[in-house]
């Protein structure tokens, strides 16, 4: 079943692409899936099935695992030159770019974020496979001042066999934080990608094929929850790679655990983002809309927690709902839409909950924007205003359009309210006091600080969090330590030859 009757705007080769996808008919054999067992993907504008994806077995998923590590242990991909891997990675990059529009619609019906949204993050996916095939040329060791009886020096080998589990905000930027860096090192990678998005995904790894990379160097597992915990269960598997919730996380944590596995955790967060009567309060005003509005609040690092200097709290509260007014709400083919729908109906309840519980506690609540539609999983964006922040609302990821608002006195008093959660992944400062946006960022809990922006994401700058929010950090060359592992080779050099 396909859903070209109701979205013209799929194209009628895109529309045969889905309809190949639900009877498992795949362009290469490391998508490892019989087809036996499918389940419908949605369209979350809609609430129409795009395809019914098939589910991969156990016998899949220790299968993808083994011809990973064949791949490792043959060297068909891991052994190659660098600049072999580079020159594939620079050919899937141009693929991806070859395709982008296909890329985009997909991504885009897939999560329900707008196209104009969609077609940044495909763009981000060749920044990444670029940058990262720049850097398969460019790892480097170390000589060391060892006893001078030796020769001691330093190489960077990959890993092995590295998994990646990613969600479904932004299914193939995520994929890619993970992919490129392990192929550009020479790991073999099997991936799972969100039951609730993985189009993309697959679309990827027929691409990943066309482009010449050996088989079984990537491989893709399909399906629910259970799956990925099949995956990170095997043996033989040498690096996780997580991105999603803090419970998932802490599961995936208890899995490595049993064979010992190195693991990579980006989780949730409640990002503070913290305005300054001295900051340009406009461009404050269109900042935290994006910080929080974008891909309808479902981001890692979302802006969801507004702290703003009691004297202008209210013109700012005033200005950001006369700005999120503008908002369009709507399907993400629509090119009108700024904002789309939630993923699911299950994300869209819990975030409604929030906002019931907030209104009972007796929170402020406003929304903004208007919905134009009559299905899907859509929440207008909302501000929750009044409460004490200890509520739940103010301390846990909600993952939607949902915005809390708080204020403070002083610089001190907003970097306690900041840090006061249990999470530590990114923050955002508006001031345009001298010195204070530093002495800010050295107070606040957070892998990354934006100051006078927003949301800023590129290849070279390194990812990640601190507290509940994960360890280890992806892009950059952060990445490097990541998918590498230093090998010391030790040569005794005393003159023997001489005698
Ligand atoms: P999950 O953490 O459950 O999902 C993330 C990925 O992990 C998905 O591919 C998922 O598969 C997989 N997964 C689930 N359980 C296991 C397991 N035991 N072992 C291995 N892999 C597993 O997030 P949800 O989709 O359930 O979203 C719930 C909440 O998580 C959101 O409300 C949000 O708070 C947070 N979240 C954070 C994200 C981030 O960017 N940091 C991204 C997404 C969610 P599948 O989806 O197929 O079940």
């Amino acid at each position: 079943m396909t859903i070209t009757d109701a979205l013209p705007l799929i194209s009628p080769t895109l529309a045969s692409w889905l309809n190949d996808v639900s009877r498992g008919k795949f362009s290469t054999p490391d998508i490892a899936t019989s087809g036996e067992i499918a389940y419908p993907v949605l369209d979350p504008g809609t609430g129409r099935t795009l395809a019914n994806v098939p589910i991969s077995n156990s016998d899949h998923v220790a299968r993808a695992v083994r011809k990973a590590r064949a791949a490792m242990d043959d060297g068909r991909w891991s052994e190659q030159d660098p600049d072999y891997r580079e020159a594939a990675l620079l050919r899937l990059a141009a693929l991806v770019e070859r395709d982008f529009d296909t890329l985009v619609t997909l991504e885009a019906v897939d999560t329900g974020k707008p196209r104009a949204e969609a077609a940044l993050d495909i763009h981000e996916v060749t920044l990444v496979l670029r940058y990262y095939a720049g850097w398969c040329t460019k790892v480097t060791g170390s000589t060391i001042a060892a006893p001078r009886q030796f020769a001691a020096q330093t190489i960077r080998e990959a890993v092995g066999v590295c998994v990646a589990i990613t969600p479904w905000n932004y299914p193939l930027p995520i994929l890619m934080y993970k992919l490129a860096p392990a192929l550009a090192f020479g790991n073999s990678i099997v991936a799972k990608p969100s039951e609730l998005a993985p189009l993309s995904s697959i679309y990827f790894l027929e691409l990943c094929s066309e482009a010449g990379i050996p088989d079984g160097v990537v491989s893709l597992v399909l399906g629910p929850g259970e799956v990925g915990a099949d995956l990170v269960s095997q043996p033989g598997i040498d690096k996780i790679s997580f991105t999603g919730s803090t419970t998932t996380g802490k599961a995936i944590m208890r899995a490595a655990a049993e064979h010992p596995t190195k693991v990579t955790l980006e989780l949730g967060g409640k990002s503070p983002h913290i305005v300054f009567a001295s900051a340009d309060l406009d461009a404050a005003v269109a900042g935290v809309a994006a910080g929080i509005w974008t891909n309808a609040g479902q981001v890692c690092v979302a802006g969801s927690r507004l702290l703003v200097e009691e004297s202008v709290k209210e013109i700012f509260i005033q200005k950001l709902v006369a700005f999120t007014d503008e908002y369009h709400v709507g399907h993400a083919l629509d090119d009108r839409s700024m904002m789309g729908p939630m993923i699911s109906a299950r994300q869209l309840e819990k975030a409604q909950a929030t906002i019931t519980e907030a209104q009972k506690s007796g929170a402020r609540i406003t929304t903004a924007g208007t919905v134009h539609s009559e299905v899907g999983t859509f929440l207008a964006p909302t501000i929750i205003d009044g409460l004490d922040g200890s509520h739940a609302a103010h301390q846990e990821e909600i993952f939607g359009p949902v915005l809390t608002v708080d204020s403070f006195g002083s610089e001190d008093e907003a970097a306690t309210r900041a840090n006061s959660t249990p999470f530590g992944l990114a923050a955002g400062v508006w001031t345009d006091a001298a010195g204070q946006s530093t002495r800010m960022a050295r107070k606040l809990n957070a892998g990354t600080v934006w100051v006078n922006t927003y949301g800023v994401f590129h290849p070279t700058l390194p990812f990640g969090g601190t507290k509940a929010s994960g360890f280890g950090r992806e892009l950059g060359e952060s990445a490097v330590e990541a998918y590498t592992q230093t090998k010391t080779i030790v040569e005794d050099i005393a003159g023997r030859g001489g005698e």
